[in-house]
């Protein structure tokens, strides 16, 4: 850091990372970003992690798309064979005119041919929520169906079904800073450390002051130094362990009876589905003591407040939703939710997850989860559009499109800053749907591996060069301003999205964000008090009572947006991970993301100190494992499961267990998602990537 000599210009603006939602200083010079510092934003106050504060020089990298381009007529086959630095053997440069028209008019030409579903779309959680919200306007008033959906469906769309079945809300019921009111958190299927580093400085900072730390994890993750109990549980037996810990409240009278009879229902069912599950019974089945188990079980309990917090490794099993059902149940039960320091906190993975999802750009909801089924909902969004209506189906998600489009009815795609060439489960599966594709229209600010399959690239901006608001995991809502100017021809991703809009024959007259804002808010009751004028000058977290409200930091302390103001118990069963571990595949393979990369890696590993840090693919093993295996760290392995195999370097990892091995998704050149299982949980339909059996030997010499 230095003092204000050191550059010409401070923004103002929020982290494009996680979804934590750290505000920004970025401090230019000469057109280029020179450095980054956290500023007090409500997520942060003041702090960032490694990746805030290092990872930005990606956007002033060589490889940025900076001119729309056209496949040339004589390109080879769509495949991973483009080199990122010349892209002219696959691709020619064209005007924005020639572009935008060449994507319009092929999406519209098999619109015309085959009915408007055979055009589908991915958004991104990275755009801003006017982004995301013309994105799914876009398909809905231009194709005349839902089929329009982003990755919350491969992060928690699981969770954010339990959450709108039993609590009536998909967001969270208290903010993550609210841990500095709790007595006992529980962490579980998530690694903080890693994925959400500064909300984790919150949780350490919470068991300094005495707060316990109750961590579940298949993994010995980041924050079991600092927990006062450590749950390694066997992958997948989550519903077994909650199901026990919840058994003992039960039979030990731990309930809040007045909490229960006041704001739920089906407690009784509830109940006596839970008679089967004593710690005793559970304890061979999710690996833990029925000692622990009770203990757990009386420290939630005996809590005066108590919060739950939960990642991907609760909701990307085919079991996720009841995993979610479980921790909804348990924080109800014991009436630890609606007060300060209590509440239900699913942790959101990318900076504007939470703000695409609320903005509608998923297939079965509009904006605010108004569903798309109701006559009614799509009315009030028509009559804003001035358009006429559109299906009241369900449309598919991502993987079902996916799927769709080896069936042969999706037949074009416009995607949008998403990678689904890399984030995909089974991903040749998915590769070999995008070259399929008769017109796939990308827009994004490099060549992705998805824009590998594209028919037309359209140059997009990254975040630190946009006007917009994006929505954190704490519901708070921020504004994002333009520090840099996109390179050469790139626009921010609101005029594309315009541009296209007017070619397919839509009506859309805005110029400016605002505009989309106010638009988006009119049938957003979450945006009630919110004004764009508000957010030019502060963050504020929804539900806002009054325009001077900064935001309920917790809800739900007088009943439940359901039926009655009641809360639902819905009891979960176990059911095993879609596919068991035998002799060829003895071992089990989980993936997730690092501390310094991000996803599918297209950012950070062309953020110059991040790709320094850890430039290479591993895989994270016990040594006994290695040793066992014949392998040192350093060597390279062959993981293989019933999709595929890859080539990766071996690392040794004393906090995974002895049978698991865990590979990050950021690199294509060893891409775990080559391995992953598309088998989805039947509820969110999110797919089953934290568990797959695998085998691991020692590679071949090469
Ligand atoms: Fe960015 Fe998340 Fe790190 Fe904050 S914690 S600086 S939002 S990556």
């Amino acid at each position: 850091v230095g003092d204000s000599a050191d550059y010409d210009e401070a923004v103002n603006s929020v982290c494009p990372f996680c979804g934590v939602g750290c505000q920004v200083s970025l401090k230019v010079k000469d057109g280029r970003i020179k450095y980054v510092e956290g500023i007090n934003g409500p997520a942060n106050e003041g702090r960032l992690c490694v990746k805030g504060r290092f990872g930005y020089d990606y956007i002033h990298h060589p490889h940025r798309l900076t001119r729309p381009m056209i496949r040339r007529a004589d390109a080879p086959p769509k495949g991973l064979n483009v080199d990122p630095g010349d892209l002219s053997t696959h691709f020619r440069e064209a005007s924005w005119e020639e572009a935008l028209d060449f994507a319009a008019g092929g999406m519209t030409r098999l619109a015309q041919a085959h009915g408007g579903r055979a055009v589908a779309g991915f958004g991104s959680a990275k755009c801003t929520n006017e982004e995301a919200y013309l994105f799914q306007r876009l398909i809905r008033e231009g194709f005349g169906h839902n089929n329009v959906d982003h990755c919350t469906r491969l992060c928690h769309a699981s969770s954010v079904f339990a959450l709108i079945e039993n609590v009536g809300s998909g967001g969270v019921t208290a903010t993550f800073n609210e841990i500095e009111n709790a007595d006992v958190a529980i962490v579980i299927g998530a690694n903080p450390v890693e994925n959400h580093p500064v909300a984790a400085t919150y949780f350490k900072q919470f068991t300094k002051r005495g707060g316990k730390l109750i961590v579940m994890d298949p993994r010995g993750v980041g924050l079991r130094r600092f927990a006062s109990h450590m749950l390694q549980f066997r992958p997948g037996a989550d519903v077994a362990m909650l199901n026990a810990i919840m058994n003992v409240i039960v039979t030990e009278g731990l309930y809040d009876q007045q909490y229960i009879d006041a704001y739920t229902e089906n407690w009784e069912a509830e109940k006596a589905h839970l008679a089967d599950f004593t710690p005793e019974a559970m304890a061979p089945v999710c690996g833990i003591d029925a000692q622990v188990l009770r203990d757990v079980a009386r420290t939630f309990a005996g809590a005066k407040s108590a919060m739950i917090f939960w990642g991907m490794g609760v909701s990307q099993h085919i079991h996720g939703t009841d995993n979610s059902r479980c921790l909804i149940s348990l924080a109800l039960m014991c009436g630890h939710i609606g007060r300060p320091g209590t509440g239900l906190h699913p942790l959101r993975g990318q900076n504007n997850v939470q703000g695409a999802s609320d903005a509608g750009l998923i297939p079965m909801f509009l904006p605010d989860y108004q569903s798309v089924t109701d006559d009614g909902v799509r009315r009030a969004f028509t009559d804003v559009w001035g358009s006429g209506d559109f299906s009241n189906e369900k449309g598919l998600t991502v993987t079902e499109i996916v799927d769709d489009i080896h069936a042969g009815h999706t037949k074009a795609m416009y995607i949008l800053g998403e990678n689904p060439a890399m984030s995909d489960p089974d991903v040749d599966h998915a590769r070999e749907a995008f070259a399929k594709l008769e017109h796939l229209v990308v827009q994004d600010i490099f060549l992705t591996e998805t824009a590998n399959y594209a028919d037309v690239l359209l140059p997009a901006s990254t975040l630190y060069e946009k006007t917009g608001t994006v929505s954190n995991t704490n519901r708070q809502v921020q504004m994002v301003r333009p520090a840099v100017s996109p390179p050469g021809q790139a626009r921010e991703d609101w005029w594309i999205e315009v541009e296209l809009a007017r070619r397919l024959g839509l009506n859309w007259t805005f110029t400016h964000p605002g505009e989309i804002y106010t638009e988006m808010a009119q049938n957003m009751r979450s945006l009630d008090n919110i004004t764009w004028q508000r957010l030019e000058t502060q963050a504020v977290t929804y539900p806002s009572l009054s325009p001077e409200d900064p935001g309920q930091a917790v809800v739900f302390g007088d009943g439940f947006p359901r039926p009655e103001g009641r809360a639902r118990f819905t009891p979960a069963k176990v059911i095993a991970p879609d596919e068991a571990p035998d002799d060829d595949y003895p071992m089990i393979m989980t993936t997730g993301r690092q501390l310094e990369h991000w996803h599918t890696g297209s950012m950070t590993r062309r953020a110059s100190v991040l790709d320094a840090v850890e430039p290479e693919a591993n895989a994270s093993l016990h040594p006994a494992t290695l040793r066992r295996l014949g392998v040192a760290p350093g060597d390279m392995i062959t993981l293989q499961t019933r999709r595929g195999s890859i080539d990766i370097m071996a690392r040794a990892d004393r906090a995974i267990a002895t049978d698991m091995v865990f590979v990050p998704f950021a690199y294509v050149e060893a891409a775990a998602n080559t391995l992953t299982n598309p088998a989805i949980d039947p509820y969110g339909k999110i797919p089953e990537f934290k568990f797959a059996a695998c085998n691991v030997r020692k590679s071949e010499a090469p």
